[in-house]
């Protein structure tokens, strides 16, 4: 369990950038992890969990919040447009609100249930074709539309190219929140967090650097 020292090399990382810890969540991702490695995780005291697929996260959350407990779950992978009011029933945040369709439906089905997950608009740094994101030429039109459907955005959530110095990306993300107003800031995963965190991060997604390395996706 590599809880414990990642929240050690939180700490460092937050000191190092004159920060309070307690403006970093951790959010451990979860996905595709072994029922052990999460309850242990759990039994250890963290509260906050991401999870990229709705459907997993359906089968997987509501028992175990029947017996830890109050979880705040973080949809942090792309949500289908289908599959929208399942995510605000379930989750408590979601990190991948990227284009207008999205927003209309997760606007009506808010209006339907009261319900109201924070939202992050996800942000394509790189300008990847194939990656998912709002170009960043297009975040302000977009975080503006959001706001006159009544979203309750709070902040905006980036995947760095691999392979690339994540630096100027996470600064991009900052750059584009503080302009349009937005406080939270979802960047840094296992191998950049502290460079995240540097930047400006608040809250960081981390996979294999506490669970370990995960079975690959539908194997
Ligand atoms: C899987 C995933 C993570 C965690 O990745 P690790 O490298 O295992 O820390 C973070 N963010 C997103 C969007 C992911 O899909």
């Amino acid at each position: 369990m590599g809880l414990t020292e990642i929240r050690q090399q939180i700490d460092r990382a937050c000191a190092a950038a004159g920060r309070d810890p307690a403006e970093v969540t951790l959010i451990a991702v979860s996905k595709l992890q072994p029922d052990d490695r999460v309850t242990a995780a759990l039994d250890a005291g963290q509260r906050v969990f991401g999870e990229n697929y709705v459907q997993e996260a359906q089968r997987k959350w509501p028992a175990l919040r029947d017996r830890w407990g109050q979880v705040e779950l973080h949809l942090i992978g792309p949500l289908q447009t289908n599959k929208a009011r399942s995510a605000v029933e379930l989750f408590d945040a979601i990190h991948s609100l990227d284009r207008p369709s999205l927003a209309q439906r997760l606007a009506r089905i808010v209006q339907d249930t009261g319900r109201a997950p924070r939202l992050f608009v996800q942000v394509n740094t790189g300008d990847e074709p194939q990656k998912a994101g709002i170009a960043p030429a297009q975040a302000d039109g977009f975080i503006a539309e959001c706001r006159a459907l009544d979203l309750p955005v709070t902040g905006c959530m980036c995947i760095p190219p691999d392979a690339q110095d994540p630096r100027p990306h996470f600064r991009l993300l900052r750059e584009i929140a503080t302009r349009n107003g937005l406080p939270a800031l979802s960047m840094g995963m296992s191998a950049d967090f502290e460079t995240a965190i540097a930047e400006g991060a608040t809250h960081i997604r981390i996979g294999s650097a506490i669970f370990g390395a995960r079975p690959k996706a539908g194997t």
